[in-house]
């Protein structure tokens, strides 16, 4: 080999370990145990529910699918058995990522309409642009509203919530279990985000919040898209976290004035703990004032 190649191969190696798999070398899948047969998984992206029937799983979201290999383990681990059933809560890459190798692996994917319309279409955001998924990462199942399977000897309500961090989310609910799975439509202890270019809103942000509202107890153990496991005392801070900036931006709004003249900060205080590296309050303001002038 020459030095040439040698040098050639070498950056090739560092480049791709900057950008490539190498970054999810590293993750772990930790399980939290909500009941006997319910976990809780984390790794990198959104949350996961695993819900267990003897030798058979069902995913709730299933992260990148660098990392399926890595949730596969975890699920044989945990039940003996593998995943014969997936529900996407939304399209993003960092839930629904795992799509093809679970589909390829003899999963049957559920997910509301729209999840599969998106997927199955290259998506443009800015200079993001995610390119459509094969075949066999689509939905195999999909609902326009509501949808209920049976699992484990319970019912699984699965609700399609409107124009809330994207067109197409959904609530998996387990009422016997008191477990709610509201992906993307709740970022524990963070600032969330909202996907207008997919049809996400502020007022179906709120209006998810209040759904969830309605249908959790002092005892439903709920799992955000993103954050830790959270409460109902969570959610409704929560909801009056959207609902406060909500009215505080439209205070600008109401008296004329543009973006430029809003001031983040206080258009987030009493919450700013909650931003992170993703989604400050700048780039939160920008978000809603996105989605009010859209009117969604
Ligand atoms: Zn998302």
């Amino acid at each position: 080999m020459s030095r040439i190649t040698a040098l050639f191969i070498f950056v090739l190696f560092c480049f791709s370990s900057l950008t490539g798999q190498d970054r999810f070398a590293g993750v772990e899948i930790k399980e939290t145990k909500l009941a006997d047969n319910i976990y809780m998984l984390e790794g990198s992206g959104g949350n996961i529910g695993l819900v267990i029937n003897g030798q058979d799983a069902l995913l709730i979201d299933n992260q990148y699918g660098q990392l399926s290999d890595k949730i596969m383990a975890k699920v044989v681990d945990l039940a003996s058995g593998k995943v014969t059933k997936v529900i996407n809560t939304h399209w993003h890459g960092d839930h629904a990522g795992g799509n093809e190798n679970f589909g390829k692996s003899g999963a049957l994917i559920f997910a509301h309409e729209n999840v599969r319309d998106r997927m199955a279409m290259e998506q443009v955001r800015g200079e993001r642009v995610t390119p459509a998924s094969p075949a066999t990462a689509l939905p195999v199942v999909t609902y326009r509203d509501n949808m209920q399977l049976y699992f484990m000897g319970e019912p699984i309500m699965v609700m399609h919530v409107h124009n809330a961090h994207t067109d197409g989310d959904s609530f998996v609910f387990l009422p016997e279990s008191n477990v709610l799975h509201m992906g993307d439509c709740f970022f524990h202890k963070r600032f969330p985000y909202i996907d207008v270019g997919s049809g996400g809103s502020i007022d179906g942000m709120i209006a998810a919040a209040e759904a969830a509202l309605m249908l959790v107890d002092e005892g439903t153990q709920i799992i955000p898209g993103h954050g830790p496991m959270a409460t109902k005392e969570d959610l409704q801070k929560y909801h009056e976290f959207l609902t406060t900036v909500k009215e505080r931006i439209e205070s600008y709004v109401n008296v004329g004035r543009d973006r430029d003249s809003m001031d983040p900060d206080k258009i987030v205080a009493g919450f700013d703990e909650w931003a992170w590296a993703f989604i400050d309050a700048e780039r939160f303001t920008d978000i809603v004032v996105e989605s009010l002038s859209k009117g969604n």
